[in-house]
């Protein structure tokens, strides 16, 4: 199957120079779903890990799945004034101003993780919540997306991390 055919170009959007990938195409084809979730799954299992954390809010629609299938617990990785309990955070910088990311203080145990997110751009995101769960004491086996924008050479920022993908665009 070819992911890129349920993926949709939006230019200038949510602001001029952006193209949008839209991934609600693919969510709605049942076969481009399934396939999504389950090469996710296939690709995480051999790391034998404890939990998926995900990052808000398309990252849940595949970490949760995702952590069914194998059969593990799932970490809501959120923006800031969501998670109810105590928190810790990181701010990082964005290609215009900044975003801050919060996780429950209690969310992370020992044992090996798996951050996912629906797309790496520029990877401030991911690689902010890699810093967030290692803050915590955490270890992360690895990251993974569905969308890779290949040419911001957003991995750089993952530092050592394996980073998985299911499709990448350049
Ligand atoms: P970044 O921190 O630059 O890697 O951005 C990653 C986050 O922003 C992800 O959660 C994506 O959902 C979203 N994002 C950034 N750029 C795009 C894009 N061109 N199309 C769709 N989502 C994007």
């Amino acid at each position: 199957m070819n992911l890129s055919d349920y993926i949709r170009d939006v230019p200038d959007f949510p602001k001029p120079g952006i193209v949008f990938k839209d991934i609600t195409p693919l969510l709605a084809d049942t076969s481009a779903l399934q396939h999504t979730i389950d090469a996710m799954k296939v690709s995480i299992a051999p790391l034998g890990v404890d939990k998926i954390a995900a990052i808000e809010s398309r990252g849940f629609l595949f970490g949760v799945p995702v952590a069914r299938d194998l059969g593990v617990g799932f970490i809501p990785i959120r923006k800031a004034g969501k998670l109810p309990w105590r928190t810790r955070s990181i701010e990082y910088e964005l290609e215009y101003g900044s975003e801050t990311i919060h996780i429950h203080e209690d969310a992370i145990q020992s044992g090996e993780r798996v951050a996912i997110d629906d797309l790496l751009a520029t990877g401030g995101t991911m690689a902010a919540s890699v810093r967030l769960i290692e803050a915590l004491g955490g270890q992360v086996a690895a990251c993974s997306v569905v969308i890779e924008l290949g040419f911001l050479n957003g991995r750089q920022h993952l530092h050592g991390h394996d980073l998985h993908t299911l499709l990448r665009l350049d």
